[in-house]
């Protein structure tokens, strides 16, 4: 039993497989991580992982000058708004505004956090912060320029399984009392992709009807309202086949269904149908890595500038440097995708 006499979600669960029989694996993923975020401060060293703009304040600080260039180059609109997607702690907030703000830029502030726990952190960290309770509560007559890291990853996925007898949608079912994937009963071969068709029995695809309608919002709002929006995950540039469900719990991999509610549930982005969706809108839609983006940026004299302001802590600013750019690391994983739209010019630092 967890807090207030509720049974826990493990239990929970497994009681609802027992009568209605599997759950779709989406339903698995969304119900866990609502319960995770609402109750804790994942993120840092004591967390159960650590994003990037929680390894340097260097991450937030050039995400602040990409929006402060773009927007300068956009006309340097009055009424241009800062929205943040899963702000978690406040911290790439904190460093972007205070960037931009270098640079004459000092938007409103808008964070959408679904996290109470967040919430009250975000509040503390950044005093000025009004927080809508969705993307569609927006400001709807102001450019806007909106961040979201590591906010995708966390939107529930559908997956679906190929089986002897066709594409079913994967579903968790139980096996005495351990949670284990199963495939449902319905035929679902309408909802594959062409290219996945002839795929061998046992293969696994994704999608993620969620960052699919976000950004399909998102990239309206842009297209209307003007603005930019940067969304950096870790992700595949083309779809692929195969699981990329996994679960995070003190720095370490842990199973998927073994502790619903009590790990980080995350997926990879499939940059390849979002970016096709922005497309559509009408925006210019710019990818890189997180590494080559981070690097045309400037992070390289950022990290000397910052070591030259403060030796002691050189080798932690190289560390860091190498931390989010080396291809080993999360220089290749993360993908960095730029929109612009309604009139704003492209980013920055994503090539020619
Ligand atoms: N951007 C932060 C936090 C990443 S963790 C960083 O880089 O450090 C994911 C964030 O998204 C958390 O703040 C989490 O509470 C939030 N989140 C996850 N799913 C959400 C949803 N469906 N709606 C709103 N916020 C969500």
């Amino acid at each position: 039993m967890s807090g207030a006499g509720q049974p826990d979600l493990a239990t929970r669960f497994r009681r609802l497989i027992r009568i209605d029989g599997p759950m779709p694996v989406a339903r698995f993923m969304g119900e866990s991580n609502s319960l995770y975020y609402a109750s804790r401060d994942p993120m840092g060293a004591s967390g159960d992982f650590v994003t990037a703009p929680e390894i340097s304040q260097m991450f937030g600080e050039i995400i602040g000058l990409w929006l402060a260039d773009v927007w300068q180059r956009a006309g340097a609109p009055g009424d241009a708004a800062y929205v943040e997607l899963g702000p978690g702690r406040g911290t790439l907030t904190q460093d972007a505004l205070r960037a931009m703000a270098q640079h004459g830029l000092e938007p409103e502030v808008y964070l959408v956090e679904g996290s109470p726990a967040l919430r009250e952190a975000q509040a503390r960290a950044v005093p000025q912060a009004r927080f809508p309770d969705d993307v569609a509560s927006l400001p709807e007559h102001r450019p806007l320029m909106l961040v979201a890291n590591e906010f995708l990853d966390a939107l529930p996925i559908r997956q679906l399984v190929k089986t002897q007898s066709g594409w079913r949608e994967r579903m968790v079912g139980l096996d005495g009392d351990s949670f284990v994937f199963v495939a449902g009963a319905n035929p679902m071969d309408g909802a594959v992709p062409e290219r996945f068709a002839d795929c061998a029995d046992g293969t696994v695809i994704e999608t993620c009807p969620g960052a699919a309608a976000l950004v399909e919002d998102v990239a309206m709002r842009l297209a209307n309202q003007g603005g930019a929006a940067l969304f950096i995950d870790y992700g595949r540039l083309e779809a692929r086949s195969g699981s990329t469900l996994q679960a995070v719990r003190a720095h370490k991999k842990v199973d998927a269904l073994v502790m619903p509610g009590e790990a980080d549930l995350t997926a990879h982005v499939d940059f390849e149908m979002l970016a096709a969706i922005a497309g559509q809108s009408g925006l210019t839609v710019q990818i890189a890595t997180q590494g080559e983006w981070l690097g045309a940026m400037g992070i390289g004299l950022r990290a000397q500038a910052l070591s030259r302001s403060q030796p002691a802590r050189r080798n932690e600013i190289a560390a860091a440097h190498d931390r989010l750019v080396s291809p080993e690391e999360m220089g290749e994983l993360f993908k960095v995708m730029g929109l612009t739209g309604g009139g704003w010019p492209p980013g920055a630092g994503f090539g020619a």
